[in-house]
């Protein structure tokens, strides 16, 4: 498609070489099981004239496994159209917004308007698992762009902020022996509950003293709820007849803007750290706290930034009514932009069950959203 609209796409693989310098790379499971060999990110650029000024539209083309196939009603790979709704796994997250820019572009093209700034569209990999050989690796070696613009799914509207993400493991140690005799041992799951009570404790005080406007805006539930720790994996033992010798948990903490990765790290290992003081196997015995995966930083756009203000300006007139401001509570690829001193925004179609069976996007909204592209292009870029 690229080609056809003479957009000289070219292939841009990922190398880690270059990944690991960066402050903001981790390992991310997909590189893990099967590395960044043939797996690349695309980029295609309708030149400009000269003297306008720049923007990137990218889109991440991975989608999240459509499991459990059986609470499907549609063929998740069928792109079935009911009524003003298609249906699909990555329709809406975000294949229909990859489309919506596309045309947005062709559009453009095919009207023979000329843009005075380049408009620079990619594809990249791996959003869902971290977006590090994708957003980040193209941050760090494409050319600079004067705003971004990411259509991932918002109902359009603007999403200008992203929240701070990071994974931790804690292991407790234990003694294992013969259950019949486990007083001879020291059973680690015992020993991690205090551990799990501290980490709720922090999380609850967390949620109570720290907010996020752009989040509770875009949805109110998300008042008093705006920051997590959620264990979501914990291992120990083998089976019921001993006394298990290690637990191991592992947690995803996330935040709103406001807090360094440094500081929130800061506060879960001091947390973790004060159990000892109660208990005598621990004081010896330490539970040790690993960083892995995950590693995201917080990020939020100043909202009067001109390019944020053209983008609000399209949608008002396109739509009808003024757009709100939105805050994701989960990493995204607009926080790579920001971080790299690009002002950037989220502005996507209305989307139903991203992430879960039937996902669908409203078609009528990626028209919607495909004319707010493309008038946005021809504001911000500027024509002769
Ligand atoms: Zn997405």
């Amino acid at each position: 498609m690229l080609s056809e609209l003479q957009l000289q796409p070219k292939l841009v693989v990922p190398h880690v070489d270059i990944l690991r310098k960066s402050p903001d790379f981790f390992e991310t499971t997909s590189y893990a099981r099967v590395g960044y060999e043939g797996r690349p990110n695309v980029v295609g650029v309708l030149r400009g004239r000269g003297g306008g000024r720049s923007i990137c539209l990218s889109g991440h083309v991975d989608v999240v496994s459509a499991e459990p196939l059986e609470n499907w009603s549609r063929d998740p790979w069928g792109g079935e159209v009911e009524g003003d709704l298609l249906y699909g796994r990555g329709a809406g997250d975000m294949k229909g917004g990859i489309a919506a820019m596309i045309a947005a572009v062709q559009s453009i093209r095919e009207s023979g308007i000329r843009l005075q700034g380049d408009v620079i569209i990619e594809t990249t990999i791996e959003e869902e698992d971290g977006g590090i050989g994708g957003n980040l690796f193209m941050r760090l070696t494409e050319p600079k762009a004067d705003a971004a613009l990411i259509p991932e799914s918002s109902n359009l509207q603007i999403g200008v902020a992203s929240s701070g993400v990071m994974y931790f493991r804690v292991i407790v140690p234990g003694i294992s022996a013969h259950a019949a005799t486990a007083h001879f041992g020291v059973n680690a799951i015992h020993k991690m509950i205090p551990v799990i009570e501290a980490l709720k404790e922090l999380n609850e005080e967390r949620q109570r003293t720290i907010g996020y406007e752009y989040a509770e805006a875009s949805d109110p539930r998300m008042k008093g709820h705006v920051t997590t720790i959620n264990p979501g994996v914990i291992r120990a033992g083998d089976w019921p007849s001993t006394v298990p010798g290690a637990c191991v948990l592992e947690c995803r903490v996330g935040w709103p803007p406001g807090e360094t990765r440094e500081e929130v790290k800061d506060q879960v290992e001091r947390a973790i750290s004060a159990v000892s003081d109660n208990d005598d196997w621990l004081k010896d015995n330490p539970p040790q706290v690993e960083w892995f995966g995950w590693y995201a930083r917080p990020h939020e756009q100043d909202v009067k930034h001109p390019f944020i203000q053209c983008l609000k300006d399209n949608i008002t007139t396109v739509s009808g009514k003024e757009p709100l401001y939105g805050g994701g509570s989960a990493g995204l690829d607009t926080r790579f932009f920001a971080h790299h001193g690009i002002p950037a925004a989220v502005c996507g179609p209305s989307a139903e069950r991203i992430h879960s069976h039937d996902e669908c996007v409203n078609i009528d909204s990626l028209v919607k959203l495909a004319e707010v592209i493309a008038s946005t292009l021809i504001e911000w870029c500027g024509v002769e």
